[in-house]
C-alpha cells in the first residue's frame, strides 16, 4: 500500500519523491517517458540564488546549500562550486540593488560588486558600469 505517488521522474518530480521517502512515505514514483527525459535533460546544471521572486529564492537557496552537502549526503561529488558573476547596470541598475538588498535580507550570500573588484575576479572582463556577484554559500 502506497502512501504517495509522484507524477513525473524530473528533478522536481525525484527530488519531492525522494525526500518523502527518507521521511518514512512508502512512495512511488511515475514517469511515462524516462527519468530525467523531460527539461531537465537540456539543464545547464547550474546552482544559484539569485532570483527576483523571493519564493523561489529561498527554494534555491535551500537547493544549494543541499548541493553543498550533496557528497556527504549521497557519498558522491557532483557538485563543482564557483560562484556566479551577474552583470547589469543602466536602466536595470535599481533593480538589481533592491534584488540584492532583498536576497541579503533573506540570507542569501549576494553582495554588490565595483567595476574593478569585478576585473579582479574574472581577469580579461570588459568594463561595463556595475556588477553583482553571487559567492558560493558558505
Ligand atoms: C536549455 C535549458 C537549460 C536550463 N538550465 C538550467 C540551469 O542551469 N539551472 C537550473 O536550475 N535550471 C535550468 N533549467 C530549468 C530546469 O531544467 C527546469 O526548471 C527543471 O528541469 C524542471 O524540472 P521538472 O522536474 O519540473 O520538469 P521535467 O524535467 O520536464 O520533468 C517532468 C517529467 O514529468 C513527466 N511527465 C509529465 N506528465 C506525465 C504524466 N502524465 N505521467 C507520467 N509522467 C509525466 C515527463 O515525462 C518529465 O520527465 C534549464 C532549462 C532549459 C530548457
Amino acid at each position: 500500500m502506497l502512501d504517495v505517488a509522484v507524477i513525473g521522474g524530473g528533478s522536481t518530480g525525484t527530488s519531492i519523491a525522494y525526500h518523502l521517502a527518507r521521511r518514512g512515505y512508502r512512495t512511488a514514483l511515475v514517469e511515462r517517458r524516462g527519468i530525467g527525459a523531460g527539461m531537465t535533460a537540456l539543464s545547464t546544471g547550474v546552482v544559484r540564488s539569485f532570483y527576483s521572486v523571493p519564493e523561489v529564492a529561498r527554494m534555491a537557496a535551500y537547493s544549494h546549500n543541499y548541493f553543498l552537502r550533496f557528497a556527504e549526503e549521497h557519498g558522491v561529488d557532483v557538485f563543482t562550486r564557483c560562484g556566479l558573476l551577474v552583470v547589469g547596470g543602466g536602466p536595470d541598475a535599481d533593480a538589481i540593488r533592491a534584488n540584492v538588498e532583498m536576497l541579503r535580507g533573506m540570507g542569501i550570500g549576494v553582495r554588490l560588486l565595483a567595476p574593478d573588484e569585478a576585473g579582479a575576479l574574472v581577469p580579461g572582463l570588459s568594463r561595463p558600469k556595475r556588477f553583482s556577484m553571487l559567492p558560493p554559500t558558505s
